[in-house]
C-alpha cells in the first residue's frame, strides 16, 4: 500500500483516540483512508459542533508528537468481542469477519478493530500535513435503514505544502461550482416537479450544449461516423439479449405500458438498439466499417443522495458512437478514435492521460465472455497503445462488462482529473445478437463491436467545462457572444440595426436595452462574462462603427462593424 495512503488511514485511528478522549462514550463506527484525506464515523452522546473540531485536531497533533508505535496483534472473536463491549458497531463487524481470530491495532491509550495497514509510529506523520475539515451526517454502512452518525473527514498530504496547494485548489473550484455559476449565468435550473437529476436546460445554457455537441458531430464526421436517431424507450427483451437486463436492470427505468403485457424499459445506453440497425439488412464485408453515431437522451436510476449538479444525473445523451467492424480493422478504428479524443481535448485546452482497463480475472463473474476472448481483446488495445507510443496505465477490475476499454482521465485547468472519453472493444455483444456479414470468401462471419464516445455526455461535460472555464468560455462555446449596449434611448434604433448584421452572421447578440444607468449595463455584461461589448453612442452612429470592449482586454476602441463580425465569425470558426 502507497505510504500516504497508510498515512491517511493511521490519521483516523488517531482521530478516534482524540474524540474518545473528549467524548469517552462515543460509538465508533468506521474509519478509512479516501481520496486526499481520511474520516471517520462515530455515534456521539451529544451532538458534535463543528467548533468542535478545532480541539480534536489540536489534540491529535499532540497524540503524534508522542512518538506513538501502532502495534498489531491478532486475537480470538471471544476476546475481541469481550475488548469491545461496549462498541456495538465494532461486535457487529466482528461477528461478520470470517475466521476465529481478528486483527487489533494499539497506539498509546486506543485500540482500533482493523485489518491494517499502518504506519508503524506516530512520527512519521508530520503533524502540519493533516487538517480537519468538516462533519457531516453518514448512515452506518452507507445504508438508510441504519442509524445516523456522524462523520468527521480530514485531508492529509506527504507534506504541508501539498495541503496547503490542495486548499487553495479547493477554494477555487468552489468559486467556480458549476452549480453556483450555472445559476448565476443562466444556464440551467432544476425544478422539484420535474424531479431530481433531470435539469433544464436554458436558452443559454442550450447554445453552448448545442455547440459540443455540433463540435462533437463534427469530429465525428471526420472520421467517418454517421448520425441515427433512435428511441428513448425499448422493450425488455432487447437487454435480456444485450445481457443488460441481468446485470443493469437495477439501474434502469422501469415502463409499464396500458396495452401490452410487457415491461419497457428507458434506454440507459444506446449500443443495443444500434445492433438492430446493422442487422437490419445483410451487410458485406465492402459495407464495413458501418459507424453509427447517436445523441439520444439515456436514463439512468441513480439514488437520490448520489446526484450532484449536471456531473451525475438521470437522464443525459452521449455523443456516442458504435463501429461494427473486421477484426483487421479495429486498430485503423481505435486510432482514428483516438485522434478525433486527442483535437477535442486540444480544443477545450484539456490535457489527458490513457488508462486501460481490464476485468478482473478473480471475478470473471461479472463480466459477459469467455476468458480467452478477454485475453485476446486485452492484448490488442495494449499492442494499439505500444505501437503508436502513447502512454498509458493499467486498471484491473475496471472494464466494461462485454470488454476492455481505454478510458481518457482528462485534467482541468485546477488541475482535477474526469473521466470523460472512452472507447470500448466487445466481442460479445454482436454474438449475442447473431450479427453476421459476409466475408471476402463468401462465408458468414461475427462483426467486432466498437463502443466509443469524444466527451462522453455531453451535460456532464458542460458541468466540468463550466468549472474550467470559471464560466468564461472561449468566443464559440460562449452563450452570449456580443453584448450591445446602447448610451441612451436615443441611440437604440441604430443598436437595432447592429443587433440584425450581427443575427445575420449566427452570432449570438444581445441587446441591453434595460433602464439603466451605462456603468451598469456593462458590469451587467461583464458579469454575464460576455466576451464581446459594443457601446454605441453619437460618436459611433457619425462614425457608423462600433466601439469594442473585450472580456479581459478592455477597450479595443472603435471598428466598422463588418470588420468586427469578420472578426468574431473567425474566431468562432477557429474555436478560440
Ligand atoms: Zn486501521
Ligand atoms: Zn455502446
Amino acid at each position: 500500500m502507497e505510504n500516504i495512503k497508510k498515512i491517511r488511514h493511521s490519521l483516523s485511528h488517531i482521530m478516534a483516540q482524540a474524540v474518545l478522549e473528549f467524548y469517552p462514550k462515543t460509538k465508533l463506527g468506521m474509519g478509512p483512508a479516501i481520496e486526499n484525506g481520511f474520516y471517520y464515523d462515530f455515534q456521539f452522546s451529544a451532538p458534535l459542533q463543528e467548533s468542535d473540531l478545532e480541539k480534536i485536531e489540536k489534540r491529535m497533533k499532540e497524540i503524534i508528537l508522542q512518538n506513538e508505535k501502532l502495534e498489531k496483534e491478532e486475537i480470538s472473536k471471544i476476546k475481541a468481542k469481550k475488548l469491545f463491549a461496549k462498541q456495538p458497531y465494532k461486535l457487529e463487524l466482528i461477528s461478520e469477519l470470517p475466521g476465529k481470530t481478528v486483527t487489533i491495532y494499539t497506539n498509546g491509550n486506543f485500540t482500533d478493530l482493523c485489518k491494517g495497514p499502518h504506519i508503524k509510529n506516530t512520527k512519521e506523520i508530520n503533524p502540519n500535513c493533516f487538517q480537519i475539515t468538516k462533519i457531516a451526517g453518514a448512515y452506518w454502512r452507507g445504508d438508510e435503514k441504519n442509524k445516523m452518525l456522524t462523520r468527521i473527514y480530514g485531508l492529509a498530504f506527504e507534506t504541508p505544502e501539498k495541503l496547503m496547494s490542495y486548499l487553495k485548489m479547493m477554494e477555487e473550484a468552489e468559486k467556480r461550482d458549476h452549480r453556483i455559476l450555472g445559476e448565476k449565468l443562466d444556464l440551467f435550473v432544476f425544478s422539484d416537479l420535474v424531479g431530481s437529476g433531470l435539469p433544464l436546460y436554458t436558452f443559454k445554457g442550450t447554445a453552448v450544449l448545442k455547440e459540443i455537441k455540433k463540435y462533437s458531430n463534427q469530429l465525428q464526421g471526420e472520421i467517418g461516423y454517421q448520425e441515427v436517431q433512435t428511441p428513448n424507450m425499448n422493450r425488455s427483451e432487447l437487454f435480456k439479449v444485450s445481457g443488460h437486463y441481468d446485470k443493469y436492470k437495477d439501474d434502469m427505468f422501469i415502463v409499464h405500458s396500458h396495452y401490452s403485457k410487457e415491461d419497457y424499459f428507458l434506454k440507459p445506453m444506446n449500443c443495443p438498439q444500434h445492433t438492430q440497425i446493422f442487422a437490419s439488412k445483410p451487410r458485406s464485408y465492402k459495407d464495413l466499417p458501418i459507424r453509427i453515431a447517436d445523441f439520444a437522451q439515456l436514463y439512468r436510476d441513480e439514488k437520490t443522495g448520489e446526484l450532484s449538479g449536471l456531473t451525475r444525473l438521470r437522464g443525459f445523451s452521449q455523443d456516442d458512437g458504435h463501429s461494427f467492424c473486421t477484426e483487421e480493422q479495429i486498430k485503423d478504428e481505435f486510432k482514428a478514435i483516438l485522434s478525433a479524443i486527442e483535437k477535442a481535448m486540444k480544443t477545450y485546452g484539456m490535457n489527458y492521460k490513457i488508462r486501460l482497463s481490464f476485468w478482473d480475472p478473480k471475478k470473471p463473474e461479472k463480466y459477459l465472455g469467455e476468458p480467452k476472448t478477454w485475453k485476446k481483446s486485452q492484448q490488442l488495445l495494449e499492442e494499439i497503445l505500444i505501437e503508436n507510443k502513447i502512454d498509458y496505465e493499467k486498471a484491473f477490475g475496471e472494464a466494461a462488462i462485454y470488454g476492455p476499454k481505454m478510458d481518457l482521465i482528462s485534467k482541468d485547468s485546477l488541475g482535477r482529473e474526469w473521466q470523460i472519453s472512452t472507447i470500448q472493444l466487445d466481442f460479445i455483444m454482436p454474438q449475442r445478437f447473431d450479427l453476421k456479414y459476409i466475408d471476402s470468401d463468401g462465408k458468414e462471419k461475427t462483426p467486432v463491436m466498437i463502443h466509443r464516445a469524444i466527451v462522453g455526455s455531453p451535460e456532464r461535460f458542460f458541468g466540468i467545462l463550466i468549472e474550467h472555464y470559471a464560466g468564461a468560455f472561449p468566443v464559440w462555446l460562449s452563450p452570449v457572444q456580443v453584448a450591445i449596449i446602447p448610451i441612451s434611448e436615443k441611440h437604440l434604433d441604430y443598436a437595432k440595426e447592429i443587433e440584425k448584421e450581427i443575427q445575420k452572421n449566427n452570432i449570438r447578440v444581445e441587446l441591453k436595452n434595460e433602464n439603466e444607468t451605462l456603468g451598469k449595463k456593462i458590469r451587467g455584461a461583464e458579469m454575464q462574462k460576455i466576451p464581446y461589448l459594443l457601446v454605441l453612442g453619437d460618436k459611433e452612429i457619425e462614425a457608423q462603427s462600433v466601439a469594442v470592449r473585450e472580456r479581459g482586454k478592455g477597450d479595443l476602441g472603435a471598428i466598422k462593424i463588418d470588420a468586427f463580425v469578420e472578426k468574431v465569425a473567425k474566431e468562432i470558426k477557429d474555436k478560440i
